[in-house]
């Protein structure tokens, strides 16, 4: 996957994607990730990106005329067809699924705004998605990007150590995932289900799959709205 950001800030970037496991996945060829000050695009003398909003009101706006020529810098020549997806707090929440559906593509541009945002045309001419990671609002798309790529990369293929994993975690399948127990068996006289320690894989798969049903219907009952339960479940969830 190729991976570029348009950030006024690039060094944020660098504690995200030098460490850990995105580092790797870097280094293995997983993804390439480019950083582009739009700033250098701004094609007027004092490299402004942002201007006054027409109309009045406090605060400035980033102006189309970078961010247009930025990304037709970084998608000329690739021959990719690219998702545009603009950082913003009106955008479509953010969430597993729309990870899932983002790690199949081969690139991805992310436009991280700053001030007030963004001049409505770059809303309506060039992105293909708004991404908004929740119901707040940051000072800076930079943090919310790093959040969608941090979690699209760990679901490239190789990235994560144990791919099962993956599939296993919160909301992968819908529902949140079960508890779960390391060492020791015993830790100040509060014991690991005997299930666990059981070695019946069986029945530790039914455990853990009525666990993730109980709390999801404890913490995320809105999970569990549109989903069809079987008979089983629905049994696990009278007990
Ligand atoms: N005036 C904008 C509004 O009310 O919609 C908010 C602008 S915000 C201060 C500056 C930038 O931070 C946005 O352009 C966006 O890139 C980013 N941002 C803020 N909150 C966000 C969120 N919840 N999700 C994604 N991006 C966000």
């Amino acid at each position: 996957m190729r991976i570029d950001v348009l950030s006024l800030f690039p060094e944020m970037y660098k504690g995200v994607l030098e460490h850990s496991i995105l580092k790797k996945a870097a280094d293995n060829g997983a993804f390439t990730c480019r950083i582009t000050d739009f700033r250098q695009y701004a094609d007027n003398k004092h490299q402004r990106v942002d201007d006054y909003t027409y109309g009045g009101g406090a605060g400035m706006l980033l102006m189309p005329q970078p961010i247009f020529d930025a990304v037709e810098a970084v998608t000329k020549d690739t021959g990719t067809k690219p998702r545009i997806i603009m950082m913003t707090p009106q955008g479509t929440r953010y969430n597993q699924r729309y990870a899932e559906e983002l790690a199949k593509e081969d690139h991805l541009i992310f436009l991280c705004g700053h001030y007030e945002g963004f001049d409505e045309r770059i809303r309506q001419s060039l992105v293909t998605d708004e991404i908004s990671i929740g119901d707040y609002v940051l000072t800076g798309g930079e943090l919310a990007s790093m959040v969608v790529m941090d979690s699209v990369i760990r679901l490239l293929p190789g990235v994560l150590g144990n791919e099962v994993s993956a599939h296993t975690d919160s909301f992968s399948n819908g529902l949140l995932e079960h508890p779960q127990y390391t060492r020791p068996a015993d830790f100040r006289g509060m014991k690991v289900p005997d299930v666990l320690l059981s070695g019946n894989h069986k029945l530790i798969e039914e455990w853990r799959h009525k666990e993730s049903l109980r709390r999801t219907l404890m913490r995320r009952p809105d999970l569990l709205e549109n989903r069809i339960l079987t008979d089983k479940e629905k049994e696990w969830l009278q007990e």
